[in-house]
């Protein structure tokens, strides 16, 4: 099968011919599969994106949900594609056999989700959050919990929700207000009101198993006061029977630009609308210890980070495939040597400038792939790694890569989309293509799991410097290392190597600058620039990587696909890693244009 979803061919090469995914096969975990299982689990995936997921993205998008009554309405074809993902248990796919999973590595689950994140990124919203949601009572969940709640997510009986914003407190979390009551048998009320829940209410499952935010009155203030309650839509008795509605009530759905079948509510917790037992309040239980909850929830949001960046990746990716697929088709013009009129139009991807446009998308969906995959690579690594050394560095490289994972993608596969409409003309302009409903799916991907200024400080601010620049320094050294892999293979991937240790030392000393001072608002102040030119050099990275793989492959196998691949490299050293330079230069001048703009100046 072959879609405009994302390439078959560039998934077969970043995850066998560079990440080399088969060895982890070696491992216990693993042992049950090969490539053949590998390659079962993308082909069912793309077909399940191209036969159920894509056929009702543009329905999806143009009747959105509605409310109808307090229920909540929406196109029968988000349950009907949502229903054949429950049976193919793919939910599960990278999750332990003891709990329903197929124990696949992480980074070719990831692969497979990617097609449909390609095709129905709204629809595939709901399994989506449902996995960070039953990930973290995985990991943070008595077995109970695993047992009331994640064996139903798993089995796609209940979808999940991750309730952490509020009206009041979206970036900073510490100004929560919700609260979680302690009960005499052990559960807890909550009230309070939850802001921007993705899945917040449907009738898509038979329940709905919201993890959320609050705090216990008495706790500390701030961060270290937040902790982490289940609390379902409908209560579960210990049966697992559906018992009593919860007193969680939807207030109203939020319309948005993009992102349209993925219902986004407005949630009051303990309005008393429901009585559980005849008194309000919604019927929590604590998830782990009490005041654990931000740290709780970071593991799981490190995760979805790296997801928003694969989704951001899937959206740039099917644009960028489209588009190509559109410029091979639509004539217009001649060349400029060719002054004669008679002579037949050619095609758009025969001009230079429509070429330029191709490759920058194929250069950022590209290398962002490449990033992401790598990201789950390293997951794999943290969880499997033989010895322990291996496991956390594994560990600490993701934790340096998660916030550029993240904004990377949710940036350039943003500016991808926006070229995929420019290379369409005035058609990208209208509903009858794709491509604009792709740019306004992607547009929240810089907002939501953390907005673009927020991951920013996050790099600058804690990763930089977490371990005395351990993480930080772990990324650089890793980089080095592939830059003399390069130097040793000589030619162009030589060259590239060059320019990219160039790259690499103007971080090392760009950070220490940054730094020198102490003065954290001074070194905060242009964040958004560090993680910008620091993501750029990165990527730079993952494309150096790929050059030299492409370097390995066999000589005379499918030439026109690893020549793509150098030039796309090319393009991405010569246009975009040189951006770097000037951003380098404004950080290390400690520059305070924005810092010392007056709020009465605008
Ligand atoms: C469609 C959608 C789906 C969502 N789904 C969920 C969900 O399922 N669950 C959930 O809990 N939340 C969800 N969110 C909420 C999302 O995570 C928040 O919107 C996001 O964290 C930003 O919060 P905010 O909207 O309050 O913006 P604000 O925090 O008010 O930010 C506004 C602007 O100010 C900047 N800013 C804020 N603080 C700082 C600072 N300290 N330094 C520098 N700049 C700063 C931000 O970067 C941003 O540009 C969703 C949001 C949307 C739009």
């Amino acid at each position: 099968m072959s879609s405009t979803l994302l390439s078959r061919r560039d998934l077969s090469f970043l995850l066998y011919e560079w990440l080399d995914v088969c060895r982890l096969t070696e491992r216990p975990r693993y042992a049950e599969h090969s490539r053949e299982t590998f390659d079962d689990v993308l082909d069912l995936a793309e077909r399940l994106a191209v036969e159920h997921f894509a056929p009702h993205n543009r329905a999806a998008d143009t009747s959105e949900p509605t409310v109808d009554g307090g229920r909540v309405r929406m196109i029968p074809q988000v349950k009907a594609a949502l229903d054949v993902f429950a049976r193919t248990g793919l939910l599960a796919a990278s999750m332990d056999e003891s709990v329903g999973g197929m124990q696949l590595p992480h980074v070719v689950s990831a692969a497979a989700f990617g097609f449909l994140q390609a095709a129905n990124v709204s629809t595939s919203a709901y399994p989506f959050l449902t996995l960070g949601n039953a990930n973290l009572l995985l990991a943070h969940g008595s077995a109970e919990q695993v047992d009331t709640y994640v064996r139903p997510m798993v089995q796609g009986r209940f979808f999940g929700t991750m309730c952490l914003s509020e009206p009041q407190a979206g970036s900073s979390l510490a100004d929560i207000t919700t609260r979680a009551e302690p009960q005499d048998d052990g559960t807890y009320r909550l009230f309070g009101t939850k802001m921007w829940i993705s899945g917040g209410d449907h009738e898509l499952t038979e329940n709905i198993v919201h993890l959320v935010l609050a705090r216990i009155p008495g706790g500390p203030p701030g961060v270290k006061g937040i902790s982490l309650f289940v609390v379902p839509k409908i209560l579960v008795g210990p049966d697992g029977a559906l018992g009593a509605r919860n007193d969680v009530t939807l207030v109203g759905l939020n319309h948005k630009m993009g992102y349209r079948g993925t219902t986004n509510t407005l949630l009051n917790f303990g309005e008393g609308v429901h009585r559980p037992d005849g008194r309000a309040g919604a019927v929590g239980h604590l998830v782990g210890p009490a005041h654990q909850g931000l740290a709780q929830m970071f593991h799981m949001m490190n995760e979805a980070r790296v997801g928003v960046g694969a989704g951001a990746t899937a959206l740039g990716y099917t644009g960028y495939l489209k588009s190509l697929a559109y410029a091979r088709q639509r004539p217009q013009g001649r060349p400029v040597t060719d002054k004669d009129p008679t002579a037949p139009q050619v095609p758009i991807v025969e001009h230079p400038d429509v070429r330029r446009m191709l490759l920058a998308q194929k250069s950022y969906v590209e290398g962002a792939l490449a990033l992401v995959l790598y990201c789950g690579r390293l997951l794999d690594e943290e969880r499997t790694a033989p010895d322990a050394a291996d496991r956390e560095r594994a560990h600490l490289l993701l934790d340096m890569l998660t916030p550029i994972a993240k904004s990377w993608p949710s940036q350039w596969c943003l500016a991808a989309n926006d070229l995929a409409i420019q290379v369409h003309g005035g058609y990208g302009y209208t509903r009858d293509y794709d491509v604009e409903q792709h740019w306004r799916d992607n547009r929240l991907n810089p907002i939501h799991e953390g907005t673009h200024g927020i991951q920013a400080l996050d790099l600058l601010g804690r990763k930089a410097t977490m371990r005395d620049g351990a993480a930080l320094n772990l990324l650089l050294e890793t980089i080095r290392a592939t830059v003399s892999r390069a130097w040793k293979a000589d030619g162009e991937a030589a060259e590239l190597a060059a320019r990219l240790g160039a790259a690499v030392d103007r971080i090392a000393a760009t950070t220490r600058r940054l730094w020198a001072g102490g003065d954290p608002a001074l070194a905060l102040a242009n964040a958004s620039v560090y993680l910008e030119a620091v993501g750029h050099v990165v990527v730079a990275w993952m494309w150096l990587e790929q050059l030299l793989a492409v370097d390995a492959a066999p000589s005379g196998v499918d030439p026109d696909f690893y020549a793509g691949k150098r030039q796309a490299a090319r393009y991405f050293f010569r246009y975009e890693l040189p951006r770097t330079g000037p951003q380098f230069d404004l950080l290390d001048s400690l520059d305070r244009t924005t810092s010392e703009m007056r709020e009465d100046w605008f």
